[in-house]
């Protein structure tokens, strides 16, 4: 009899650890063809010039897919690397290695689901099965107190009772060895050139340096540990104080590097037991709650008026307008000085997207859906449902009936200016005026 041979498709889901797709395939085939497909439609570039993934973010995913190769072949694996579009080269290589079914990581947001419809249809020519799984979220899908037709639209009224009545499934179980067919091309990973993209330049003002892949993601789990007790961490979430304080694990998370369940039962371990004291948990469930509220209201989150009748109100040069925020260049420090950070490193913490982003709408009056298109672009841990959830939320047309209450209100003039990039910002200023 013929070995059975599943293809794992691997997306944002690139770890060997907490990965169930990887463990029942493992469980379930003789052999397993773990594969990665770099889309180009990830990396073209869209009318404004830009790109959609922007260097920063696309160094991140090289990195992540080098680690996850480098974990697959510890456990005596491959990892499959091509560039094209996975609908054709999915089909292609389950024809050249006799594959019996795909497993892969069910998305919610548009772009990603129809490509897994595509890849289903081109396999269900070759009758073929494409399995879905569930598994970016830290509550299961299936154990929510609630279909996700009826999940509450508030966080709060959500939270509260995912709290009460659910509880997060253990980790599963990272596979003792992967066997693989005899591969005959593993394929070398691009490189940023490859993908039309320029090497970002290390700003030294950057506090953190993001390395992409499951080993650095880990490293950075213990050493939030290390540097955050619980009761800093805590104080560390009050805007007032230090904005910057946050774990900074959003990039691993968004890729997949590190499994929400993962930081979950450290967290617990740490806590002994109380995991939901620390405020790292009440901040992935915001995570999970866009997640289900993309996965509940589709599309309409990419919408200018969103769950509103219209959309916000826009200034009559709002191109220009949007071309200064882009470029930190609107005379307000705060506002400017995040921008240079965000333009210069990938990221800005919660406190300052919410601060440039209500700028962008309320002040500027620019249409919101440029700001999302620009932080999808620049921002290293850019994953839809967060982004454009968030988006909308600021905007003032997410679906939370309380609006955007949680979001913070606060005139930019007011705000603590001590960052480098605002010395910076200002003194180049201060040189330009006396010349
Ligand atoms: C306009 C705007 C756009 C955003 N875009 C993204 C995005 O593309 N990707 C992204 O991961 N987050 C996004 N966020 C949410 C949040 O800003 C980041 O998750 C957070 O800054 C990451 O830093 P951290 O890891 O230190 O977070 P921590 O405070 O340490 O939180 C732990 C984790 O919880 C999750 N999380 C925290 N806050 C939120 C939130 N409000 N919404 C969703 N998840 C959250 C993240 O995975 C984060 O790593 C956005 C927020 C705003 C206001």
């Amino acid at each position: 009899m013929s070995e059975r041979i599943i293809l794992v498709w691997f997306r944002n889901d690139l770890r060997v650890h907490d990965n169930e797709i990887l463990l029942e395939a493992t469980r379930k085939a003789d052999k397993i063809l773990p594969v990665y497909c770099f889309d180009p439609q990830y990396f073209k570039i869209v009318e404004t010039g830009k790109s959609t993934t922007g260097n920063f973010r696309a160094r991140f995913l090289l990195q992540s897919i080098a680690n996850l190769r480098d974990n697959l072949r510890k456990l005596g694996g491959e990892l499959i690397i091509r560039t094209g579009n996975p609908a054709e080269i999915i089909p292609q290589l389950t024809a050249e290695y006799q594959v019996n079914e795909v497993y892969h990581h069910r998305e919610v947001a548009s772009q990603e689901t129809a490509m897994s419809e595509e890849v289903e249809a081109a396999l269900w020519k070759q009758k073929l099965n494409l399995k879905h799984f569930i598994g970016h979220t830290l509550y299961h899908k299936e154990d929510l107190p609630f279909p996700i037709k009826d999940i509450p639209d508030s966080f709060s009224v959500f939270k509260k009772k995912v709290e009460r009545d659910s509880s997060v499934r253990p980790e599963t179980d990272t596979p003792e060895q992967i066997l693989t067919p005899a591969i005959t091309d593993a394929g070398e990973l691009p490189t940023l050139t490859d993908l039309g993209l320029d090497e970002p330049v290390d700003d030294p003002r950057a506090t953190i340096k993001f390395t992409g892949g499951e080993c650095a993601g880990i490293a950075a789990l213990e050493e939030y540990f290390t540097n955050n007790t619980p009761v800093k961490a805590k104080a560390a979430r009050n805007p007032q104080t230090a904005a910057d304080n946050t774990s900074r694990l959003s990039p691993w998370l968004a890729f997949g590097c590190l499994s929400p369940r993962r930081v979950y039962f450290e967290v617990a371990r740490h806590e002994q037991g109380h995991s939901n004291n620390n405020p790292l948990i009440p901040e992935l469930l915001w995570r999970d709650y866009f997640r289900f509220m993309f996965k509940k209201h589709g599309k309409k989150f990419f919408n200018p008026e969103g769950f509103k009748s219209e959309a916000p109100e826009t200034a009559a040069n709002q191109d220009a307008l949007f071309e200064q925020w882009c470029a930190g260049n609107t005379g307000v420090p705060y506002v400017d000085a995040a921008m240079h950070q965000l333009n210069a490193t990938g990221y800005i913490n919660n406190y300052a997207r919410q601060i440039v982003a209500g700028y962008l709408v309320r002040d500027l009056k620019v249409n919101w859906t440029r700001g999302a298109l620009y932080f999808e672009e620049k921002l290293i841990d850019y994953s839809p449902a967060s982004n454009w959830g968030n988006w909308a939320f600021v905007a003032g047309v997410g679906n939370d009936p309380r609006e955007n209450k949680n979001f913070i209100h606060r005139q930019v003039s007011q705000l603590e200016t001590k960052s480098p990039f605002i010395d910076t910002w200002l003194s180049a200023h201060e040189a330009e005026q006396v010349v």
